[in-house]
């Protein structure tokens, strides 16, 4: 029979090499994840032939009638996790996500109050290199530099001032617990929609472990693919009031046609999801942070905000001789995967960067605990200071290969 690697061997020789660098380094960066073996099988299916342009029972395509179960089932189920009343679960990614909640409140060029990209927030928050910045008019908030969290009272300010349309809250490097609330509070009081972005804590939310946004917010975004451990798409969230202005959004406004098989993907992960074992995989995400925040501090290492509430924390090398690039490309030596990653008030440039970027979601579902966290903490302050000897880093990745194989990940897709 014809396989992948008789018809295309350099592409299979990539997935075999890629299934190995994932097997056996330890991956710590905050956004990513690992999939069951169910979601692959789903996403990897024949769904992926489909043109389903439309919604469950409203189509523009014949034959239809299979993937509607599978979109119905993922809005059901993702409405089910969060507590909301409507669900489209068709967005291609997080940015598609966020750019058809702008389109479905804002026109362009109005105000949209959003968390600076330097201090946390997403590019699709008002980045002037992404439509989000080049299309609004955007005023950004950042945390306080003596706390490293956000600025409530300058939040406050910035609405009176500027009167926004839409306040986006969320971030991709925010340790600390988002205050929904004090948000709503700011919005009601000038007028405001709330955008929560969830992406990076969705999973946090679905298992309880950190608070729900629905009841504060009039849009919920989220990526599916990090700690929602689902594959890589996008999911939005919203009242019955503005369900059908959203869809009209993202199909016809901004997309073509589904991706079906992603669908299907994305309503087993949230079945996944409903389980009482994801509670304890979120619960872990936080405990395992904790651990290894704990550790890095007992080690010296300055961590922004002092510490972590949820499944991230940035490392802070400001005032050292060590830089984000460096510690990455080190960190990646030595088998450890992270992202070098801006701290607020950062004066060093985003290519070199004085922070990296850790998170616990991945490792967590391979089955490291905090016992593994102080081990990983003792290689991070070990390699970090042996960044230009590579004999030394060679001797962590051997360890950390050791600890992997303790820990099998996809033992049935090794070579
Ligand atoms: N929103 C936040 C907070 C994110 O961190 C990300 C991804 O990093 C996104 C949106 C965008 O998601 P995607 O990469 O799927 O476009």
């Amino acid at each position: 029979a014809e396989t992948l690697a008789t018809i295309d061997p350099e592409i299979a020789q990539v997935i075999a090499q890629e299934v190995a660098r994932q097997e056996y380094s330890l991956e710590f960066i905050a956004s990513e994840n690992f999939v069951s073996e169910a979601v692959l099988e789903a996403q990897g299916s024949v769904l992926t032939n489909k043109y389903a342009e439309g919604y469950p029972g409203k189509r523009y395509y014949g034959g239809c009638e299979f993937v509607d179960v599978a979109e119905q089932l993922a809005i059901d189920r993702a409405k089910e996790l969060f507590g909301a009343e409507h669900a489209n679960v068709q967005a291609h990614s997080g940015s598609q996500a966020n750019m058809a909640v702008y389109m479905a409140t804002c026109a362009p060029g109005d105000t949209v109050l959003g968390m600076n990209l330097a201090h946390g927030g997403h590019l699709t928050h008002g980045s002037p290199v992404n439509f989000s910045g080049k299309l609004y008019h955007i005023v950004a908030y950042g945390v306080k530099a003596e706390t490293g969290t956000i600025d409530y009272d300058e939040v406050a300010r910035l609405a009176h001032e500027h009167r926004p349309k839409l306040i986006v809250v969320g971030a991709s490097a925010y340790p600390r617990e988002l205050d929904f609330p004090t948000f709503r509070r700011i919005a009601d009081e000038v007028g405001a929609l709330v955008m929560v972005d969830m992406a990076h804590i969705a999973g946090l939310v679905a298992a309880g472990v950190h608070p729900n946004p629905i009841p504060y917010a009039d849009f919920v975004t989220s990526t599916t693919h990090k700690t929602l451990r689902g594959p890589r798409g996008g999911l939005i969230l919203c009242s019955a009031e503005w369900g059908k202005k959203l869809n009209s959004l993202i199909f016809p406004g901004i997309q073509g046609g589904p991706l079906m098989h992603v669908i299907a993907a994305k309503a087993v992960a949230f079945k996944e999801a409903l389980q009482p074992e994801f509670k304890t995989y979120a619960a872990q995400v936080v405990k395992n942070a904790r651990a290894l925040a704990a550790g890095l501090v007992a080690r010296g290492y300055n961590l922004v905000s002092g510490g972590t509430d949820n499944h991230l924390m940035l490392v802070d090398f400001s005032g050292t001789e060590m830089t984000g690039k460096v510690a990455e490309a080190t960190l990646e030596h030595a088998g450890i995967t992270v992202n070098k990653n801006a701290v607020p008030f950062d004066t060093r440039s985003p290519f070199v960067t004085s922070g990296i970027r850790i998170g616990t979601p991945a490792t967590t579902t391979r089955g490291l605990t905090e016992i593994e966290m102080e081990q990983v903490a003792g290689w991070i302050d070990r390699a970090l200071k042996n960044s230009d000897h590579p004999d030394v880093l060679s001797e962590i990745r051997a360890e950390v290969k050791q600890l992997c194989q303790r820990f099998p990940l996809y033992p049935q897709r090794l070579g």
